[in-house]
């Protein structure tokens, strides 16, 4: 598995910060994001070290689909599946991304708007 030492999720993976999991598996960690923007705000991420969106569907795309599937079970937890929930990722700078290891907001448990700049 990827690791990347000056990285904050990394730190989360290795249990060195701590973190308010949902889900886990094998390859992907759920935790609720700790600034949420809406009532229900968890981050999906893969275990394994990647920067990007963008970079990972380049090198691993099963686990592109792998965030996704979990995404889905995260919704399913959090009582969101059947009223709706977002599933968003920065990718890069002018997208606003913070932290650069790969991850998708899952965001609901409310009515969102729309999306956009
Ligand atoms: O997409 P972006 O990179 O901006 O998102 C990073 C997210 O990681 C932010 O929503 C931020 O609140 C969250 N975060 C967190 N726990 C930390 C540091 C950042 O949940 N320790």
């Amino acid at each position: 598995m990827a690791t990347s030492s000056d990285c904050l999720f990394c730190t989360i993976v290795a249990g060195d910060i701590p973190n308010d999991t949902v889900y886990e598996t094998d390859t992907v960690l759920a935790f609720r994001d700790i600034t949420p923007r809406a009532n229900s705000h968890v981050l999906v991420i893969p275990k394994s070290h990647e920067d990007t969106l963008g970079q990972m569907a380049d090198d691993d795309p099963t686990s592109v689909a792998e965030l996704f599937t979990a995404a889905r079970e995260v919704a399913r937890r959090e009582g969101i599946e059947d009223s709706g929930y977002r599933v968003v990722s920065n990718v890069g700078a002018d997208a606003g991304q913070e932290v650069f290891h790969v991850h998708v907001h899952v965001l609901g448990a409310q009515k969102l708007g729309p999306v956009g700049p």
